[in-house]
């Protein structure tokens, strides 16, 4: 008895600090309180989605007098990280539904239109209706585009139908999603999964649909009737040594089918069959349940300016070409990138704009200012990969691929945890707090 209550207090203990160290990961701020700068810098901001607010609203608070535009003709701000609960069941589509004009502090301009053209020598960006707007510093933020007409015979309506489910498409359709899922572990048959043949945003998710269908289908006891199919794009699952031999070992555990270097290229759902590029030549797979996540890429405006990186390798992406620490262009020094648009070795992610936009601040501010910059950026992103409904990893990398976990000895990145997890299902405060330029 006695040894049980010793177990009970120490497990307390340890809860406790996990979820310490959990909610610290994405609550604690890294916002600081500066003078104010007083300015009268044109600064154009392409892109209100997560990381051109955060950047804007950051500015706004720190510069006076300074002219501060941002241009995005999307109404609603969708919270991103949430169309997996949604997707999982969990959540309703209000969850990650937003106005863009919520997060938007006073003193900042907001056009609500789409750019459709940028110069950088002539330092001026056109809107949908001609508008031209001129700039003396840019921030380019715009995300990146789903490119869902890449996979040939795919097509948004078929979402929700006879065992489509598109979680990254939004909200609604995470929801759709879940209702296919839900038939198909109560029904079962074979369920494909798959990562396209770009980088994507969220790298972890097409692995974490995989996991969640696999447990929704243990507890209804049906996983008898499943069988589920993973089909990676490259030689592994996910670019990080240790966490791709961890998933490796829990596909096996959990009896998942695994097709490596298999890029999707069309679905036929006529037949129920998705066809895959791989080093053998075509290859057929039939489904009756898909996840499809579409090849990504920048938007037009970035992919027709002389932004993206001349690097081979992003070329057909159009990753734009920043320096990995400063975040400034390489060729443009006035204009910087943030977020899922820039071509740095690091996941596409909320937790990365969370980390570029002080540092775009920074190094903004010194160049107005003439001083020395005193942030870079390194790298880190932090993502929790559910592996089940409850359990997840939490992965927290830099440049290096090296684990830089915030509280090292207390969560460990490689071990299913139900703390891990809570930072999955408690990270939107502080995804707002970040937009609003205050984490
Ligand atoms: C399913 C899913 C799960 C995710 N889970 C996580 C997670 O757990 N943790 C995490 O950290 N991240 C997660 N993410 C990723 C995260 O949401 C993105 O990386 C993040 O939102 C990137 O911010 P961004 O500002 O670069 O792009 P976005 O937030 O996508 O914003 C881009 C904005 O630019 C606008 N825009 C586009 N083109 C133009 C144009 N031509 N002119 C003007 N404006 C334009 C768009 O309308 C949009 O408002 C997830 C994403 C998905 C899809």
């Amino acid at each position: 008895m006695r040894t049980n209550n010793k177990k009970n207090l120490i497990d307390r203990r340890k809860f406790i600090e996990l979820m310490a160290s959990a909610s610290s990961l994405t609550a604690f701020s890294n916002f600081a309180f500066a003078d104010k700068i007083s300015t009268k810098a044109k600064i154009v901001i392409l892109g209100a989605g997560a990381g051109g607010l955060a950047v804007a609203n950051r500015l706004a608070n720190r510069l006076d007098g300074a002219k501060i535009t941002i241009i995005d003709g999307r109404k609603q701000h969708w919270y991103q990280p949430g169309f997996m609960l949604i997707g999982s069941g969990l959540k309703k589509p209000s969850y990650s539904i937003t106005k863009t004009t919520d997060w938007i502090s006073d003193g900042i301009d907001l056009i609500p239109e789409y750019a459709y053209e940028l110069d950088p020598e002539a330092k001026y960006l056109i809107t949908a209706t001609r508008k031209k707007i001129t700039y003396d510093y840019l921030v380019v933020a715009p995300g990146l585009i789903l490119d869902w007409s890449k996979i040939e015979g795919f097509d948004l309506n078929m979402v929700g139908k006879e065992g489509i489910a598109a979680i990254y498409a939004g909200p609604e359709h995470a929801q759709k999603s879940y209702q296919a899922l839900s038939k198909f572990t109560d029904k079962g048959g074979h369920g494909l999964f798959f990562h396209p043949g770009t980088k994507i945003k969220c790298g972890a998710a097409p692995l974490q649909y995989t996991f969640i269908t696999d447990d929704i289908a243990r507890t209804r006891g049906n996983r008898g009737k499943v069988e589920i199919t993973y089909a990676s794009h490259s030689k592994k699952f996910i670019g990080i040594p240790k966490v791709n031999e961890k998933v490796t070992g829990l596909f096996k555990e959990r009896n998942v089918d695994v097709a490596y270097q298999h890029v999707i290229k069309s679905i036929d759902h006529g037949k129920k069959i998705a066809t895959f590029k791989s080093p053998e030549g075509n290859v057929e797979l039939p489904y009756d349940f898909a996840h499809v996540i579409p090849p990504q890429r920048v938007p037009d405006v970035i992919f027709n300016s002389p932004l993206p990186s001349e690097n081979k390798k992003w070329a057909n992406q159009g990753w734009i070409d920043v320096n990995k620490n400063t975040l400034r262009h390489s060729r443009y020094p006035e204009i910087f990138g943030c977020g899922d648009v820039t071509g740095v070795p690091t996941g596409k992610a909320a937790s990365v704009v969370k980390w570029m936009a002080p540092v775009i601040e920074d190094q903004l501010v010194a160049q107005i200012t003439g001083k020395q910059a005193t942030k870079t950026y390194n790298g880190y992103a932090a993502c929790p990969l559910v592996t089940r409904i409850g359990r997840a990893l939490l992965i927290e990398i830099d440049y290096s691929k090296k684990f830089v976990p915030t509280f090292p000895g207390v969560i460990d990145p490689i071990e299913e945890l139900w703390a891990s997890w809570l930072v999955k299902v408690s990270m939107k405060p502080s995804y707002y707090a970040v937009l609003r330029g205050k984490a």
